[in-house]
């Protein structure tokens, strides 16, 4: 075995060790929790890696990335676009993409549903709210997502399964649990609101925060730097 293929095992091994423990602590069980690997900055090589071990979950910011690097896999991995989506990409990434976290308004759910009507296809999307309201990044705000709520029911090909967040970079994880909390709890109101788009998942946590989000409730994980620590440049 290769040194960067025991460095990505010991990663992963020691990821998924840390996924169970945090899922232990919320009373659940690691397969509630799914880990989507953000090979964003990864090397083609590392990837092959992390597929060898049974990872099948890759999460991609940009569509063109996602585009390119879903003609190097076969087609068991399930891509998930976990970036903003220009609505002149939507078209191309629909048939590769199994999960969109990224839906930040109205207009970009009804374009693709529009989209994948006309394709035939079913796509699950997650709607990212900005909890934390900072001005840098994308989301419904919590009360555009009250407000809009009962509309994304009319979708015909596109099924809203849940919310996606992200939280302020800090260097004390402690600081995310407010947000995360506040996503679990917006999920269980629209929830509890009504019946018509059941909302399953909560996408939150990243390798500096991964552990919080679980406690509070993450069913999806998107985690990228902690796999690939230590990792050296096969690219020369
Ligand atoms: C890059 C990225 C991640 C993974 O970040 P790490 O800190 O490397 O784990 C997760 N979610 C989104 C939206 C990202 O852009």
């Amino acid at each position: 075995m290769s040194r960067n293929a025991r460095q990505v095992a010991e990663n992963l091994q020691s990821v998924r060790d840390r996924i169970a423990a945090a899922a232990a602590r919320s009373g659940r069980s690691a397969e509630d929790v799914k880990l989507v690997a953000v090979s964003k900055y990864a090397e083609l090589d590392w990837v092959r890696i992390l597929l060898d071990l049974g990872e099948r979950d890759l999460g991609e910011n940009y569509p063109q990335q996602l585009l390119d690097r879903s003609t190097q896999f076969d087609a068991s991995v399930r891509w998930h676009l976990i970036g903003s989506l220009q609505r002149n990409k939507a078209r191309k990434v629909l048939p590769v993409v199994s999960m969109i976290h990224s839906v930040d308004s109205l207009k970009l759910a009804a374009t693709l549903d529009r989209l994948a009507g006309e394709l035939g296809l079913q796509r699950e999307v997650l709607l990212e709210v900005n909890v934390s309201q900072e001005a840098s990044k994308h989301g419904f705000t919590v009360d555009e997502l009250r407000q809009d709520w009962e509309q994304f029911a009319n979708f015909q090909s596109l099924r809203v399964c849940g919310l996606m967040t992200m939280a302020p970079q800090t260097d004390n994880p402690e600081q995310a649990r407010p947000v995360f909390a506040a996503l679990h709890g917006l999920r269980d109101e629209l929830n509890a609101r009504s019946t018509a788009v059941p909302l399953r998942h909560l996408s939150m946590g990243m390798t500096g925060d991964f552990e919080v989000a679980i406690e509070e409730g993450a069913t999806l994980v998107r985690i990228g730097s902690a796999l690939w620590e230590g990792l050296s440049s096969t690219n020369g």
